[in-house]
């Protein structure tokens, strides 16, 4: 395995590390993410990413009951969490940035998790409603307080970023050290374009997901649509129509074809074209077979055989690659 800072600070991440969305405590078995964990930890993969609302709190109850029961040294592995929708519910207070449910949400994951602190925190969405004080102190309190270790966002813009770095400098706080934004081939402008200056300056570390756009990006659907898939699942059709569209299969068809030149297989191309990126601090990987996640796992090898050349053939395909900044 090859570990990787988290940005600037004095955390270390392996390159590959493991999800729970739609998976744990919903589209697989107990038994079946237990299976993922002990082929991720002995792969050492050493990050476990979860959030209150990944099947509404129970991804975080079965991530946490497989903890217990493996009873690894807790200080060998990583786990997050991530506050702003709750559990699901809609009443006021029951989700959102506040310190009220920041608070509350910690002391879920933590119950849930059956852990005594989460490394990883999460704002899992910005909160237009709430001062970004309030989130900034909540957060600072968290980690006084033991329970929380270190603190980022995900899917904040930039400026949301700079602003909560701002806050925190200003009023002496500790402030958000990572951000986990989606990142794949399709999706590219955050990574690539707008978090240039903050990982340049201000040293943000990356826990990239979706990396293989729900799958789109395995190839598995380029001939027909198989059973027993994402996009197939009932009450998920938002996430087909979103990824299974001709321009992206037509695109996928082309990148497989180079995945066949450099014999090595497509997820394995996808995965090993996001960890080129050394902005990307790890590459968050969902499974719902632990063959996935075994062959998922080989694209820590397939970067070496990525040149330059090869992302420029790609960059070709995809015709989305973001305009730099000038500097
Ligand atoms: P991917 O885009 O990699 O999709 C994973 C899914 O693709 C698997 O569950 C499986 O689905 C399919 N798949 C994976 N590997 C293979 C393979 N080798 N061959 C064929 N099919 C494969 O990642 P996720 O969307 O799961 O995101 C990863 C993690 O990122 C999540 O678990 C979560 O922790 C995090 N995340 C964070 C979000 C945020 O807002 N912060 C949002 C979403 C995710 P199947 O077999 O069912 O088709």
């Amino acid at each position: 395995m090859e570990y990787r800072k988290l940005g600037s600070s004095g955390l270390q991440v392996s390159a590959l590390s493991l999800g729970s969305w739609l998976t744990f405590g919903k589209l697989i078995s107990d038994a079946v993410a237990e299976e993922l964990m002990i082929t991720a930890y002995e792969a050492g993969i050493n990050f476990f990413d979860n959030a209150e609302i990944y099947a509404r709190g129970k991804s975080e109850i079965v991530m946490g009951k497989i903890l217990k029961k493996q009873n690894w040294d807790r200080s060998s592995y990583l786990v997050s969490s991530k506050v702003f929708f709750g559990l699901g519910d809609a009443k006021p207070n029951q989700r959102g940035l506040s310190r009220k449910h920041i608070v509350e949400a910690c002391h879920g994951a933590l119950q849930r998790l059956q852990v005594e602190y989460l490394d990883l925190f999460f704002c899992h969405r910005p909160d237009k409603n709430t001062p970004i004080i309030e989130t900034v102190w909540s957060m600072h309190n968290l980690i006084q307080q033991g329970k929380i270790l270190y603190w980022g966002t995900s899917e904040w813009d930039a400026s949301e970023i700079m602003e909560a770095h701002l806050v925190a400098a200003q009023n002496h706080l500790i402030g958000p050290v990572v951000e986990q934004p989606q990142y794949n081939m399709f999706t590219r402008e955050k990574l690539e374009k707008e978090f240039l200056h903050l990982f340049r300056h201000h040293g943000l570390g990356t826990t990239i997901w979706s990396p293989l756009a729900s799958g789109i990006l395995s190839g598995k659907y380029l001939n027909g649509f198989p059973d027993d898939t994402r996009l197939g699942a009932e009450g998920l059709e938002w996430l087909k129509d979103k990824w299974h569209r001709d321009d992206l299969l037509d695109k996928t068809r082309k990148l497989k074809i180079i995945a066949d030149r450099l014999q090595t297989t497509l997820p394995k191309l996808s995965l090993a074209w996001c960890l080129k990126n050394p902005n990307v601090s790890t590459v968050i990987l969902g499974a719902s077979k632990v063959s996935q996640l075994q062959e998922n796992l080989g694209a820590l090898d397939t970067q070496t055989i990525v040149s330059d050349a090869i992302l420029q053939e790609i960059n070709l395909i995809l015709g989305n690659t973001p305009i730099q900044p000038e500097y």
